[in-house]
């Protein structure tokens, strides 16, 4: 597996398959070809079905236009078949001929891949040996030591100041949600509600408190993401609410210090690591699922590692907060990251809270491994019609029409 910091993209929304990474492709393709005359990109499959409501068009040519023209075409009904995402650079000369063609996909969470033989290549290293999380709860076991002693095993030493840059990027994030108020950008005219939300949990009492500011949290940061604004992949950024809303919720209410924080994002990192390995972290290719699902289940393992979970409990919270997103369905409304991206956010943030509860009243044992269930997470979302995998043609997308 490669390092969580792949995972933890500090960037801006509102997509990191539909934005963050064509950008990133745009920007290599333009190192590469400074002098170009003109460029031509074509955007194949759910990039080009959702990419107008995700602004794909925009983060490309915002980068490649100060250099030359862009035309851009939009191909929602091919789809090429390594991945849904696919992308075509092609650079031009003078004469408007062809001077190379470059094409990539954006995997999920802001990564790219180039295809051979039909296996993805990307250029990092891998730096964990072990990809299961079976295999790394033994070596906890065997060691006496916990998950994110594993990732400090594996990663470089700067690992704690990376992370420690994410926690700060993911509290402002909240912070600034639930100052921000007004309409999000798009046709749909979403009003803000984090803000609303924060002030009418903090009068309830307290067991309902604790729901509406997680809630609150998660909306903040969410409503953020869609207004374009910085926020960290955890994994992807239409699922980027969850991770900080939980972990947020808890150090506010329980005083959690910074470095423990750290340690349940690190390992939060390798719960989402190992479900990108071996199945997706991509709404395109596997559903909201892969991408609220593994957000939660990130969430779940962080918040039972805080209080003070066994590994086989962080491995049973991890389990459950993607088994009870088994088979959800991407389908944003208006091709946004809003209808039910938003929403769904603040709901899996509580699910995770509920999911850590839940193992915490175990022993941990349990019959179906999380293991077990990123696979099956891989094949239900193999089995999922493309119309539920951000092409905005089915479910809530095919019935909604705007107010
Ligand atoms: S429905 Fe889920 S997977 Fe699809 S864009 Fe929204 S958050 Fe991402």
């Amino acid at each position: 597996m490669k390092s969580i910091k792949e995972l933890y993209r500090i960037g801006t929304g509102p997509s990191s398959s539909h934005t963050m990474g064509p950008r990133k492709a745009a920007e290599i393709f333009l190192q590469r070809h400074p002098e170009a005359a003109a460029f031509k990109v074509t955007l194949y499959g759910s990039l080009a079905a959702t990419g107008k409501g995700h602004m794909t068009n925009v983060a490309i040519t915002d980068t490649l236009q100060p250099a030359a023209p862009v035309e851009i075409i939009w191909e929602p009904k091919i789809f090429l078949p390594f991945h849904p995402n696919g992308m075509k650079f092609v650079s031009l000369d003078a004469e408007g001929k062809e001077t190379d063609t470059w094409t990539v996909f954006s995997v999920g969470g802001g990564a790219l891949a180039e295809e051979s033989d039909g296996v993805a290549s990307v250029n990092t290293p891998d730096v964990y040996e072990m990809n299961h999380l079976t295999e790394i709860l033994h070596w906890c076991e065997r060691t006496g030591k916990s998950y994110w002693e594993y990732v400090k095993e594996c990663e470089e030493s700067d690992i704690w100041d990376y992370l420690a840059e994410v926690w700060e990027t993911m509290k402002a994030s909240v912070r600034r949600g639930l100052e921000n108020e007004g309409v999000l950008p798009g046709p749909l005219n979403l009003r803000r509600k984090a803000s609303t939300y924060y002030i009418r949990a903090r009068g309830y009492k307290a067991s309902l408190q604790s729901r509406g500011l997680v809630f609150a949290y998660a909306l903040a940061v969410s409503e953020e993401n869609a207004a374009g604004g910085t926020i960290v992949t955890a994994p992807t950024c239409g699922s980027c609410g969850v991770v900080p809303a939980v972990l947020y919720h808890l150090q506010q209410s329980r005083e959690f210090s910074d470095i423990r924080i750290m340690r349940a994002l690190a390992t939060a990192g390798l719960i989402g690591n190992i479900v990108k390995q071996n199945a997706s972290i991509s709404g395109a290719e596997a559903g909201c699922q892969a991408e609220v699902g593994t957000a939660c289940s990130m969430a779940s393992a962080a918040a039972n590692q805080l209080f003070g979970g066994s590994p086989a409990q962080i491995e049973y919270a991890a389990e459950m907060g993607l088994e009870h997103h088994l088979g959800m369905t991407c389908d944003p409304v208006c091709g946004l990251v809003q209808i039910p991206c938003i929403e769904r956010n603040a709901y899996a943030a509580a699910r995770a809270l509920d999911a850590n509860l839940y193992s915490s009243f175990t022993d941990g044992m349990h019959r179906v491994s999380f293991d077990k269930v990123v696979e099956v997470m891989k094949q239900t979302g193999n089995d999922l019609p493309s119309l539920y995998k951000e092409t905005s043609e089915g479910g809530l997308a095919k019935d909604y029409k705007p107010m």
